[in-house]
């Protein structure tokens, strides 16, 4: 059965916990009427609302926080978190309301957030609302990911309206309904446990482990058993964001998943030219978020989470189940690599490779995503399309070595040229959501109204390692004439 949004089936199993955990709050009205941005057809389905139900004045009023949908809970959750490095013991959904959950017939729970919908007692500074430029980015990034199959929340839609808000400048405002099967946070744990309340911390968790990870709750050790299943996804998790060049740029632990999910997309994006000290977010001086940080933050992160169990699991029980980071990490990244470079194991030989490959990238800024790709292309016997990998080296010989001992890699450890051609199109994307695009969309957006790029690249990114021949200049890096699009964190 296919569901209208007003009478959306709503279970809202977090509202039923005490108020310890949220605060009651409605979304705040638009001043001016809401317009639907874009629908998002393939999220839609996850809740199982009827493909036209967005063609109502009623989804808009639902989706801008006009309109309630019937037994919404509305409530914003609170967490706390260390932000670059620091804890900050009280944040919380300054700008996001939960409008209940939903579970669909596969038994899929959905939570459903509007972002940008007005202020919240968690809102400190803040004035609850988010601007037209970083929902798109969160928008359009968020169903890239998915389209990658990396973890991530995802959206089912983007109103908008003509109320202004106030940042560096005047700018139009906008509201992201976002879906997670939980938004729970590591700093959702935090909070409790830097106020020494243990018994609302065992609460959270046990509700984590009852709706999230149903699988533990016969465990003789569940909270070491939810840890150890946590660090396993966030490790596996920043492997796939490396494999794909992809950076975070705000890895606070308020931004970080309990279920391994990428969650809150501020400052993010995809490498252009290979620079493993990239950092994508203007306001971190120091790097801390820098692509190549991210195993490391990872693990620190984790480290945090860790501390929080520790009413409930013995420190040394933490750290070995930490020692297993590393490990989880590199095995992971090891074989995405190895899948990359179309060797279906990793050896000696693919270890190599991906070492000196990645040096030269780094010493000619390399295009990531072209070139990966571009390696699709190559055959064991023909030396045919060599000159278009060469020309993306400063150093054409060195890669003609590296080209030979590749090609030996290939007649030692890989299947048949199609057949690795073949698996190779499915471990590197053509497309990813470069900054220049989704600068592109938010210009069409801004100046005209015009959303059909989003739209456009929604369809793309779905679909990232399709060919999409009409399309083939969404692959291509940014021009050097445009200039780098500065993003930083709330916005
Ligand atoms: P973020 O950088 O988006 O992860 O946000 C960090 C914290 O600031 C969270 O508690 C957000 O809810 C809050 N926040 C960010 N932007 C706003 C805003 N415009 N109004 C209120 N709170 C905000
Ligand atoms: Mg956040």
């Amino acid at each position: 059965m296919k569901h209208n949004p007003k009478t959306l089936p709503l279970s809202n199993s977090f509202s039923e916990l005490s108020k310890d955990f949220y605060a009651e709050v409605k979304p705040s009205p638009t001043l001016n009427a809401a317009e639907l941005i874009h629908f998002n057809p393939a999220a839609a389905e996850l809740l199982e609302l009827a493909p036209d139900c967005h063609q109502t004045a009623e989804f808009n009023a639902i989706f801008s926080g006009n309109q309630a949908i019937d037994n919404a809970a509305h409530i914003a959750m609170r967490y706390a978190g260390h932000q670059f490095g620091h804890l900050v013991p009280s944040l919380g959904d300054g700008r996001a309301i939960m409008l209940g959950e939903t579970t669909n017939s596969h038994g899929q729970r959905w939570e459903i957030q509007l972002k940008g919908s007005g202020m919240t007692p968690f809102s400190r500074m803040g004035d609850g609302r988010a601007v037209l430029r970083s929902t798109i980015r969160e928008y359009l990034c968020s169903e890239a990911m998915f389209g990658l199959g990396i973890p991530t929340t995802r959206a089912l839609c983007i109103t908008g309206c003509d109320d202004k808000v106030y940042r560096e400048q005047v700018e139009t405002s906008a509201i992201l309904t976002r879906l997670a099967p939980s938004h729970v946070r590591f700093g959702s744990l935090e909070y409790f446990y830097y106020r020494d309340k243990h018994e609302p911390l065992r609460q959270l968790t046990d509700y984590v482990i009852s709706h999230h990870y149903p699988e533990l709750i016969v465990s003789d050790t569940p909270y070491l058993a939810l840890l150890q299943e946590v660090i396993s996804r966030t490790a596996k998790l920043i492997a796939q964001w490396q494999s794909v060049g992809f950076c975070h740029g705000v890895m606070n632990t308020d931004n970080m998943s309990i279920l391994g999910l990428t969650l809150d997309y501020g400052p993010f994006g995809f490498l252009d030219g290979y620079n493993p000290r990239h950092i994508c977010n203007h306001s971190d001086h120091s790097g801390r978020y820098a692509y190549d940080q991210q195993p490391e933050i990872g693990l620190w992160n984790l480290a945090c989470l860790a501390q929080t169990l520790t009413p409930f699991i013995s420190e040394d029980d933490a750290r070995q189940a930490l020692s297993q980071y590393s490990q989880i990490f590199q095995q992971e990244y090891q074989q995405l690599m190895s899948n990359k470079l179309g060797f279906e194991n990793y050896n000696d030989d693919v270890e190599q490779l991906t070492k000196t490959l990645l040096l030269q990238m780094q010493q000619s800024q390399t295009d990531f995503t072209s070139l990966f790709r571009q390696l699709c292309s190559v055959e064991r016997d023909s030396e045919q399309t060599d000159q278009i990998l060469r020309n993306m080296f400063v150093e054409p010989e060195a890669f003609d070595q590296w080209l030979n001992d590749y090609r030996l890699a290939l007649r030692k450890h890989a299947p048949p040229d199609k057949q690795r051609q073949s698996n190779m199109k499915l471990a590197n994307p053509k497309y990813v959501l470069r900054n220049h695009m989704a600068q592109l969309a938010i210009e069409k957006a801004e100046q005209e109204k015009d959303y059909s790029e989003i739209d456009r690249l929604i369809k793309l990114l779905h679909n990232p390692f399709d060919e999409h021949a009409d399309m083939a200049h969404y692959a291509s890096p940014p021009a050097e004439s445009v200039e780098q699009v500065a993003v930083s964190c709330s916005s």
